[in-house]
């Protein structure tokens, strides 16, 4: 059987520990035999990204800017521990806040589902994507313990003079004060990345703020979305058959208990926080969650939502075998594949990333599965397999 062709290189970022050991699996057992794959490789592994001084992210990170779309292995963020351990000449930052940082990018998360690995709420039939804004608010706030007796006021005093003061509170007895602020540039961004996101899945958009009671700083959000859509997306929502939908916090919270799922929803920064942990363990697992940042002009980078696994790892290293889920890892590649067919117009690619999903949760649907999965399922007769041995067993169905 002829491979499949690619015009324009993927981004590839590869990382640490039991990932990276996976990453080669999935590229030798479920790509390379299929695909003839075209990479931009960049080795974001500690080692190497410490030999470099970091370098390397920040040239990944351009490249994923040029070429559109990357896809990225987990990676170590050192502390101090893995100072030592690697003997790094400095503490460098979270590769991920760095590509985020160049990428200008929010991060959209998704849960994988399967059937018998249920989530908690059953009415979810398809997975809900969190969008979750990644500037400001209570994250860059000013405090104040306040002593006691006193005023509080707000003052903002422009550069050319002109001064605006409201009162907060006139204290009678101690209590606290806090100031936090977001930029219109950074929400317009945040916008767009979520508009431009849901375009590419076809699903609808919520956002929700509290504007009911915030009528300046969450209407601030609630308006530059709404101006974001009408101006430069409105069109193309119609075309797509998607809508965008404004609400409360309260409601959404409320609507989305009671949803059958398969939407896009915006949060603020503390929103976000909050609902993507209850997402995560609502649905079982942060090995079946894929985790997709999009910046405002429309650049992917795909990876897992999950670390480096690094327990797994030191077992792997004694030569113990591992069960390590590769599921988030694999539709990392196969959405960046996809994303990559689109854009080029390869229709093979993207049939062949839609194949290599099925081909993964049919095998876990069939009883074969890794550990992680195999302890939750409601499935009976369940093979629990190696980390390599999932892969095959993948590549067995992918194959016929
Ligand atoms: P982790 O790698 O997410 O793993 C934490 C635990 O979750 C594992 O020990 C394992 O539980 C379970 N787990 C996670 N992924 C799994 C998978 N694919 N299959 C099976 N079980 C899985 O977090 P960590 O161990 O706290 O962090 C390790 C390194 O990852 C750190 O150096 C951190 O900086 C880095 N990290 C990177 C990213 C990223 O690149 N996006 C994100 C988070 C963390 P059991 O041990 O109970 O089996
Ligand atoms: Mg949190």
């Amino acid at each position: 059987m002829a491979k499949i062709q690619m015009t324009t290189p993927l981004v590839e970022m590869d990382g640490d520990e039991m990932t990276r050991i996976i990453w080669q699996y999935i590229k030798d057992e479920l790509l390379n035999p299929f695909i003839d794959l075209k990479t931009e490789y960049y080795d974001l592994g500690l080692k190497y990204r410490d030999e470099t001084r970091d370098k390397v992210t920040i040239e990944a990170a351009e490249a994923a800017n040029r070429l559109g779309v990357a896809v990225k292995c987990a990676t170590i963020t050192p502390n101090d521990a893995r100072v030592k351990e690697y003997d790094l000449h400095e503490m460098y930052r979270s590769p991920n806040g760095t590509i985020r940082g160049i990428m200008d990018g929010t991060i959209f998360r998704a849960p994988i589902l399967v059937k018998g690995i249920k989530p908690h709420v059953w009415n979810w039939e398809k997975p809900i994507t969190l969008a979750r804004h990644s500037y400001g608010d209570v994250y860059r706030n000013t405090e104040i313990k306040v002593p006691g007796a006193g005023k509080a006021e707000l003052v903002f005093t422009g550069e050319d003079g002109q001064e605006i003061r409201k009162t907060i509170f006139d204290f009678k007895a101690p209590g606290v004060i806090q100031g936090m602020h977001n930029l219109d540039g950074s929400i317009e961004g945040f916008a767009r990345s979520c508009m431009n996101y849901a375009l590419s899945v076809k699903q609808d958009l919520w956002f929700a703020s509290k504007d009911t009671i915030s009528k300046i700083y969450d209407g601030d959000f609630r308006d530059i979305f709404q101006r974001v859509y009408d101006e430069e997306f409105k069109d193309k929502f119609e075309a797509a058959g998607i809508e965008y939908f404004y609400t409360l916090i309260d409601d959404a919270v409320a609507r989305v208990m009671r949803s059958k799922g398969g939407f896009v929803w915006a949060c603020k920064n503390y929103d976000g926080d909050v609902m993507s942990d209850m997402m995560a363990s609502a649905c079982g697992s942060l090995a079946m969650m894929t985790s997709i940042l999009v910046s405002p002009d429309g650049k992917y980078e795909y990876e897992a939502a999950h670390g480096t696994v690094q327990r797994h790892y030191y077992k792997h290293l004694k030569g113990e075998e591992t069960s390590t889920n590769s599921v988030a890892t694999i539709f990392a590649w196969s959405g960046a594949l996809r994303k990559r067919g689109e854009l080029d117009g390869i229709q093979e690619l993207v049939d062949f990333a839609d194949k290599l999903d099925k081909a993964t949760l049919d095998t876990i649907e069939a009883g074969e599965m890794t550990g992680d999965l195999a302890a939750i399922t409601t499935l009976t007769n369940v093979k629990k397999l190696s980390t390599l041995d999932f892969i095959k067993a993948i590549r067995k169905r992918l194959e016929a």
